[in-house]
């Protein structure tokens, strides 16, 4: 490592989820950059045929590979998320970057899906992410610095077959995600969602083998390390990647028809069947969400309200 690089001196790090998969590339990475971790993860390993919490192979392997500073942890993140936290804190006094990457899969068609299927699913993975930040927030505030991604989804931002709670998760982190970066701007708190696609337990049996073999999870981490280094400005974005891509993700609003009162019948069913092809025509598009850094605030909307008036 050199000065130039983007290094994590004494940042504490947790990431959630990161006994194995994408959560354990990016803990290695942090690791090598100097950072302290915290490794979450309520799995265990086996390993010829002796079974291991898996948080504790991570910590192993970031003390014999970098000589690095890292605890484990077994907590489950929806049910102790805030314990988890006060590890770090009772620890090393401090919370800089915040992974939410703990997740589960309950794949099934919606009519099939049991409600304890659907709310699993948004336990682990929004309730499990607020129990964590709900608690590193006012450390965050107070210190001034704090850096957190919620890991969304493809499934998430688009929707995809069997995977109604799963979406609903994915999409309520992006949600979750674009307020507390309002929230959290004026104290140095940047907070951006990313929808990977990469190789790990979770996708192993769900993609085909010729395609698995190109998303190797080393090609998440460099953004997420990169989102969360003490010089990012960047808050407020989803940024989807996979396989050596990386792209941002934007909302975009249609022209859109404003109703005149004037207009005979404005206001009715009728007059929005009759505007039907100017309300969603894209071919002039907004795109509202597409500052780069800073947070869209209420005031982006003057326009579209003055003119609607
Ligand atoms: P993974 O299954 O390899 O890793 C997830 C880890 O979370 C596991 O080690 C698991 O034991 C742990 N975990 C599960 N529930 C937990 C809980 N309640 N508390 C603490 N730990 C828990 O999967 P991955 O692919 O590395 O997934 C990481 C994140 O990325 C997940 O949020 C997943 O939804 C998201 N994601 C992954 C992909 C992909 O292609 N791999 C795509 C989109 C989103």
């Amino acid at each position: 490592m050199t000065d130039t690089d983007l290094l994590f001196k004494d940042r504490v790090v947790v990431v959630t989820g990161s006994g194995g998969g994408l959560g354990r590339v990016y803990a290695l990475e942090y690791a090598k950059r100097g950072a302290k971790l915290l490794i979450n993860d309520l799995g265990k390993t086996t390993i010829n045929r002796q079974t291991y919490n898996a948080a504790d192979l991570v910590v192993k392997e970031i003390k014999e590979k970098f000589n690095g500073i890292a605890i484990a942890n077994y907590d489950s993140v929806d049910t102790r998320g805030d314990r988890i936290i006060e590890q770090v804190i009772n620890e090393w006094g401090r919370i800089d970057v915040l992974i939410n990457n703990a997740g589960i899969l309950r794949d099934k068609a919606f009519n099939n899906m049991t409600e304890k299927e659907f709310t699993n699913v948004l336990d682990v993975h929004l309730n499990g992410s607020y129990k964590l930040t709900k608690k590193a927030w006012s450390y965050m505030k107070e210190q001034n610095f704090g850096r957190i991604i919620n890991t969304s989804s493809p499934a998430g931002l688009f929707g995809n077959f069997g995977q109604a709670n799963y979406s609903a998760a994915k999409m309520g982190l992006v949600g979750f995600a674009e307020t507390l970066a309002k929230e959290g701007y004026k104290n140095n708190i940047m907070v951006n969602s990313i929808a990977p696609l990469a190789r790990s337990k979770m996708t192993e049996n769900v993609i085909p083998k010729h395609i698995l073999k190109n998303l190797g999870p080393e090609k998440i981490a460099p953004l997420v390390l990169y989102l969360t280094h003490e010089t990012t400005k960047v808050t407020n974005s989803i940024f989807e990647l996979a396989a050596g891509f990386y792209g941002q993700i934007r909302w975009e609003r249609s022209a859109g028809q404003i109703f005149n009162p004037t207009d005979e019948n404005y206001f009715t069913p009728e007059a929005i069947l009759n505007k039907w092809d100017d309300i969603t025509d894209f071919k002039t598009d907004i795109k509202p969400f597409n500052k780069k850094s800073h947070p869209v605030e209420l005031s982006d909307y003057n326009a579209l309200i003055t003119k609607a008036k």
